[in-house]
């Protein structure tokens, strides 16, 4: 039977920014493994390849000279410059998968957030927070890869990445993961059932609905006297 509303097929661009430490990355794989309907954009960036980096799962590597290439062939949606490396949104897929009925994940920083909400105002922007300051602190010292500048700098910008959080749709505090998880996934969903993604109301007038019911009743009445 036909449903009352039909509602937009297509998925919705999310962008997700949080200051480094927050849990960003814990928080989307996760939400990957739970909601099969999304799609996880991988980025393209000029910085040097960590231990933990798998190419072609968590970026595609390419040197300066390629990145700035490809800005001139118009590859990226959006990109930016972030502590000296190059860091950018291919556009080929993107279009694709929203198609597909897909929601699209971009987890990028807040210069690139911004870009996308010129571009596509209506995509939904989460930003993910430490519980506090001091958390912040903890997580970024307890990695225990980086140098203490290098902490101190990464510091510094959460400070000024976290002013920025009134731009976007949505904050959640990455206090406990499986509560933060819960959020942003909740968040999804209610934006699915928006009433701007609803494309056409099916609604007969309410004088024929009722005919229609009387009429149907009547047959299962006779049916019944069979
Ligand atoms: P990392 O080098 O630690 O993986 O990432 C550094 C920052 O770059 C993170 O805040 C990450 O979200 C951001 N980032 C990753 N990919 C992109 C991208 O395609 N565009 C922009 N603007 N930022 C990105």
């Amino acid at each position: 039977m036909e449903q009352i509303v039909k509602t937009k097929e297509q998925g919705n661009l999310i962008v997700i920014s949080a200051p480094s430490g927050a849990g960003k990355g814990s928080v989307i794989s996760r939400l990957l493994e739970r909601e099969p309907n999304l799609w996880l954009s991988i980025s393209m960036t000029s910085r040097q390849i960590r231990d933990n980096d798998i190419p072609g799962v968590t970026y595609y590597f390419v040197t300066k000279e390629e990145f700035e290439q490809k800005i001139k062939e118009g590859t990226f949606l959006e990109y930016a410059t972030y502590n000296g490396n190059y860091y950018g949104t291919p556009r080929d897929k993107i279009r694709e998968k929203l198609d597909e009925g897909k929601d699209v994940i971009l987890e990028i920083e807040i210069q690139g957030a911004l870009k996308v909400k010129e571009l596509v105002p209506d995509a939904i922007f989460i930003f993910i927070l430490p519980p506090t300051m001091k958390e912040l602190r903890r997580r970024l010292v307890n990695r225990g890869t980086d140098s203490m500048e290098k902490i101190l700098d990464r510091f510094q910008t959460a400070y000024k990445e976290i002013n920025e959080v009134t731009k976007y749709n949505y904050v959640v505090i990455n206090d406990e993961l499986d509560k933060a998880v819960e959020k942003v996934h909740a968040i999804l969903l209610s934006e699915r059932c928006r009433v701007d993604r609803i494309e056409e109301v099916y609604l007969n007038n309410m004088e024929e609905e009722v005919h229609e019911l009387l009429v149907e009743k009547d047959l299962d009445n006779s049916i019944r006297e069979i």
